[in-house]
């Protein structure tokens, strides 16, 4: 039967109103269990609030404005009257349901409405086009809120302006696909109705009964039960690193089983989550953290790239996991003359170059090619990128992540035929001691670089790790990457101009915490760097709330700030407040999945003292 919309708003409900993770994960396990294997994309995917997969362009592309007008149409209130209402509840999510409630005495509902009927309404928005279409969407959206009731309209109004507010984050996700699709194990997720129990007596007994979800396992020592737990956890975690969507891993776990998912493996062309580095503090420390001897390589400083290519066809992914392909015409030719036609999947950091003088560029300068659409000839003419490829993921169809680095780098010494300015391997040494690896840190910050990675020899690739087998030194003063939750209209010349930032970093399970304002490092005229101008007409489309001067936005653009210091503080919801904080770059290439945690702000804090 065709899953009800009215079941997963009750899941939004309750999720919403516990902070206990196990609480959240025990409610959409069980929500999943009961899903029909049709609606289980789309099920996950409006968990998160979502409609598309990460790597997927599209945006639902519906403004606050636009709501409005459907609210209105839906509801027979003029617009005015709405929005003195949006000023003084602040949510136009509780505001269609307030309005909705009022009206429903009056309306008998013929039926529920369906999962399929809120999604592929809500994806038919996002996919209008052509003239008129404003219009079209208004009407649409509101013909969708009349067959609503109260409180499905508050959560169709918040996932149209991408603003859910329940905090699902992808780790509740995953363990809930585990908890869903693998049997529950006494002392840890032992909640619900099951079948029946086994006994196990050891771990290799595991194997045996992961077919039988509706088992619970009771394993004689708590130690057992807990590494078991954690065997099935990973086994999602892997399957979603490479595959990058948990809808499509959701899906394959419930109708495929744990044997499927084992085996997922990359498929070329579709990208998969880069690994990531830690950061050290010294040469001595890089050395201890990978070992020795170990590769230490220069750390450029563009942005990263997925290059995928099987024979003639090559495309490129950002670590974001978005196609930049029609964006780099001269990687593709670069690519294309400098590797052989085969089949693999590279990874690598694009840096900008300075045409006339063969120099890098800093990452500012290039930022804007990531999202242009537009004379892109023109501009890859002006800004070309070179590629600097650092590892390989695939070749031939195998899977290589599981290879030593020395092997894969082996690998792309012998396909890469480099060329400067255009595509080449990364700088490299092998070193086995700090004066070594020093000497190697101060030619790469003298080229331009923005410091070394030390690459420990023996280590697999962990696709969306951070790991401590890659670690990252860099002299500049600390920095992190933010994202924009809210801003201030300016005053005087420049009214027309947000001018003060709020940002904010995540915890552990994706909710966002205020941790301070910035308003420097911001340029009222067109130079490199980002302008006022510019970060308005990124932020304008984005905003859902309105109050004065002050403005919340969606938050999707991501900065990266330096400041002085990280101090303790009780104005900002993350606990900490940043010090003389200034806007360095604008990260188009990350999203807010990127932004720093919590335990970074945490380490920054105390290494600071
Ligand atoms: P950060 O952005 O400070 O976390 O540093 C990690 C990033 O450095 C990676 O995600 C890459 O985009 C970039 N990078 C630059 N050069 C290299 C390299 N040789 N090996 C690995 N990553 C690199």
């Amino acid at each position: 039967m065709a899953m009800r919309y009215k079941d997963l708003v009750l899941v939004y409900e309750h999720v919403r109103s516990t902070t206990k993770r196990l609480e959240k994960t025990a409610e959409i396990a069980s929500l999943l269990r009961e899903t029909p294997a049709e609606d289980m994309v789309k099920i996950m995917l409006l968990l998160k609030g979502e409609l598309y997969p990460q790597w997927d362009r599209r945006e639902l592309g519906v403004a606050a404005r636009q709501v409005l007008k459907a609210l209105s149409l839906s509801y027979g209130i003029p617009i005015q009257r709405i929005e003195k209402d949006w000023s003084r509840i602040g949510d136009l999510g509780s505001v269609a349901e307030k309005l909705s409630a009022r009206k429903t005495q009056a309306t008998l509902f013929s039926r529920s409405l369906t999962i399929e009927d809120v999604f592929s309404t809500l994806r038919k928005l996002a996919q209008m086009e052509g003239k008129g279409t404003v219009d079209r969407k208004t009407a649409l959206l509101g013909r969708l809120l009349t067959s609503a009731t109260p409180i499905e309209a508050k959560y169709i109004i918040r996932t149209v302006l991408e603003e859910l507010r329940v905090g699902i984050g992808e780790g509740t996700l995953r363990d809930a696909i585990a908890w869903a699709f693998f049997p529950r194990i006494k002392g840890i997720n032992d909640q619900g109705e099951g079948k029946g129990q086994v006994q196990l007596t050891s771990l290799e007994e595991l194997q045996r009964h992961l077919d039988d979800r509706d088992m619970l396992l009771v394993f004689k020592e708590e130690t057992m039960a807990r590494e078991a737990y954690k065997q099935l956890v990973s086994k999602v975690q892997r399957a979603l690193n490479i595959m990058t969507d948990p809808s499509l891993v959701a899906e394959l776990a419930a109708t495929k089983g744990w044997r499927c998912l084992d085996k997922v493996t990359f498929r070329i062309m579709r990208p998969l989550k880069v690994m990531l580095a830690q950061k050290v503090k010294d040469e001595e420390e890089g050395l201890k953290r990978v070992g020795r001897p170990c590769i230490v390589e220069y750390k450029y400083d563009g942005f990263r790239m997925q290059i995928h290519r099987d024979r003639e066809d090559i495309r490129l992914f950002t670590r974001r996991l978005e196609e930049v392909t029609a964006q780099f015409p001269e990687v593709i030719e670069a690519v294309r003359t400098h590797t052989p036609a085969e089949q693999f999947i590279l990874d690598a950091e694009a840096v900008g170059m300075d045409p006339k003088t063969q120099t890098y560029l800093p990452f500012q300068h290039v930022s804007q090619r990531i999202k242009r659409k537009y004379r892109i000839e023109e501009l890859a003419l002006r800004l070309p990128v070179e590629v600097n490829v650092f590892d390989i993921l695939t070749y031939q169809g195998k899977s290589l992540i599981e290879r030593p680095f020395k092997e894969r780098r082996k690998l792309i010494e012998r396909l890469v035929d480099g060329e400067q300015g255009k595509i080449r391997l990364s700088a490299s040494k092998v070193v086995s001691t700090p004066e070594e690896a020093r000497t190697f840190y101060e030619k790469s910050l003298e080229a331009g670089n923005e410091g070394i990675m030390f690459k420990n020899l023996d280590a697999p690739y962990s696709p969306g790790s951070r790991v401590g087998s890659m670690v990252k030194l860099k002299p500049v003063m600390d920095t992190l990457d933010l994202v924009i939750i809210g801003a201030e209209w300016g005053e005087g010349k420049r009214a027309t101009w947000l001018t003060s930032f709020s940002v904010a970093c995540r915890d552990e399970e994706g909710n966002l915490l205020g941790i301070g304002k910035v308003g420097t490092g911001i340029k009222e005229l067109e130079s490199e760097g980002a302008t006022f101008q510019q970060m308005t007409d990124l932020l304008r489309p984005s905003i859902i709330e309105q109050k004065g001067r002050e403005v919340i936005v969606k938050p999707k653009v991501v900065v990266e700030l330096s400041f002085e210091e990280i101090q303790k503080s009780t104005s900002y919801s993350s606990g900490y407040a940043l010090r003389f904080p200034r806007l360095r770059n604008l990260r188009e290439d990350r999203s807010v999945e990127d932004i720093a945690d919590l335990a970074t702000v945490e380490d920054l804090y105390f290494s600071q003292k």
